[in-house]
């Protein structure tokens, strides 16, 4: 790796930059794996173990566990159970604006991309959390796409603040911040934050990222460490699946949080599992990840780190995320607009990307209690 991925400073005089050794760990470690060595005799002693070290995690990540799918489902489905019952938590992601000073060449949002953009004012925010809070929601995500001019810390600080008004549970994911940032909007009641890295591979990271400061890996790699440090109760991570090589993100991803847990055990570690979708004006072409795949990553999660949670986003079809919550995933989300706006009144910008699963909360929670799933709308008192 070149200085070019991890000397923020020298691109964005902004970015602080912490002592860590995690994304040095991170990635020395995934680059001494070779999955297509793995044999189906080491995913049997992954799946034999009581608690998974990272060689284990790779096992059931490799493509020799891929005929150990069932076996895989019924371990995690266990572990589901022991850690969370038959709970699944309920929440909406909130677009509050999507200009964006990066590049990323698969994304909507991207600056270069000819769309309508827009930015929700503060009667706006109002008018959206209370028409989601109606629906008897009581988390939301905020995202913004990632622009510092646009969208502010106190624009992001203001909307946060406006959704404890509303909301128990209140996430947030924007650009990475400095740990001072976190810090106040911690304060201002925000309780998670999520950032995904996208790709873990830094050359491919660098194709993708031509402009822009999240050009800088480092300082992405780092922000749920920041965060943790200003204060944040939660961190979740996620690599956008198809963008590089399936299994070695999976493998990154998991890594990253279990070294970070063990660095922060008091932490709740959640990830996503999001897979490429397209996109307005988009002709990015990525590799296709098939369900199976994304089952055995889900997974494969569930089993490393038990109590961890797991996020499955509405890029998936009603039927995957109707059966991925039996077994390894603790949220979905419901009611979603991914574009600016729109739960109260006509959106006002366009889409980050194309969902498959337009139900409401109604439709999700129905859907849960017919499986014999408890919807939990909030398992968390602020004091
Ligand atoms: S992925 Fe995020 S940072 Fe990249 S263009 Fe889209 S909104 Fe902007």
């Amino acid at each position: 790796m070149t200085k070019k991925f991890t000397d923020a400073e020298e691109y964005f005089n902004h970015m602080e930059t912490i002592r860590s050794d995690i994304m040095e760990n991170t990635l020395s470690t995934v680059s001494e794996v070779d999955l297509s060595t793995i044999t189906q005799r080491d995913v049997r002693n992954a799946l034999n173990s009581e608690r998974l070290d990272i060689n284990g995690f790779a096992s059931l990540i490799s493509p020799a566990a891929e005929s150990f799918l069932e076996e895989m489902a019924q371990r995690a489905r266990q572990e589901k159970e022991r850690y969370f019952g038959n709970s699944v938590n309920i929440f909406t992601p909130l677009y509050t604006s999507n200009h964006c000073d990066n590049g990323c060449m698969y994304c909507g949002f991207n600056k270069n991309n000819k769309i309508h953009r827009a930015r929700l004012s503060p009667k706006d925010i109002e008018a959206e959390m209370s028409n989601i809070a109606g629906s008897g929601l009581t988390e939301i995500l905020i995202l913004t796409g990632e622009s510092r001019k646009m969208s502010d810390t106190k624009f992001i600080n203001e909307c946060v603040r406006t959704a404890t008004k509303y909301f128990r549970n209140v996430g947030v994911e924007v650009y990475p911040m400095n740990v001072q940032e976190y810090k106040e909007l911690h304060e201002s009641g925000a309780d998670y934050v999520t950032v995904f890295q996208e790709t873990y591979d830094p050359v491919r990271y660098a194709e993708l990222h031509p402009f822009g400061p999240k050009r800088v890996y480092s300082y992405r790699f780092n922000s749920q460490e920041r965060a943790l440090i200003g204060g944040m109760r939660g961190v979740a991570f996620g690599a956008l699946l198809g963008l590089g090589d399936h299994r070695k993100d999976a493998l990154a991803c998991g890594t990253h949080a279990y070294l970070l847990q063990r660095k922060y055990p008091h932490a709740e570690i959640s990830f996503s599992l999001p897979r490429l979708r397209p996109f307005i004006n988009g002709n990015y072409s990525a590799e296709l990840i098939s369900e199976r795949h994304l089952l055995q990553i889900a997974l494969a999660y569930r089993i490393f780190m038990p109590f961890s949670g797991q996020t499955i986003s509405s890029r998936e079809s009603p039927r995957f995320r109707d059966n991925i919550v039996g077994l390894s995933a603790t949220k979905i989300s419901a009611g979603v607009s991914v574009g600016i706006g729109g739960h109260a009144e006509e959106k006002k910008g366009d889409e980050q990307f194309n969902i498959s699963d337009p139900r409401n909360v109604e439709d999700i929670r129905k859907a849960l209690t017919e499986r014999g799933l408890q919807p939990v709308f909030n398992d968390y008192v602020r004091v």
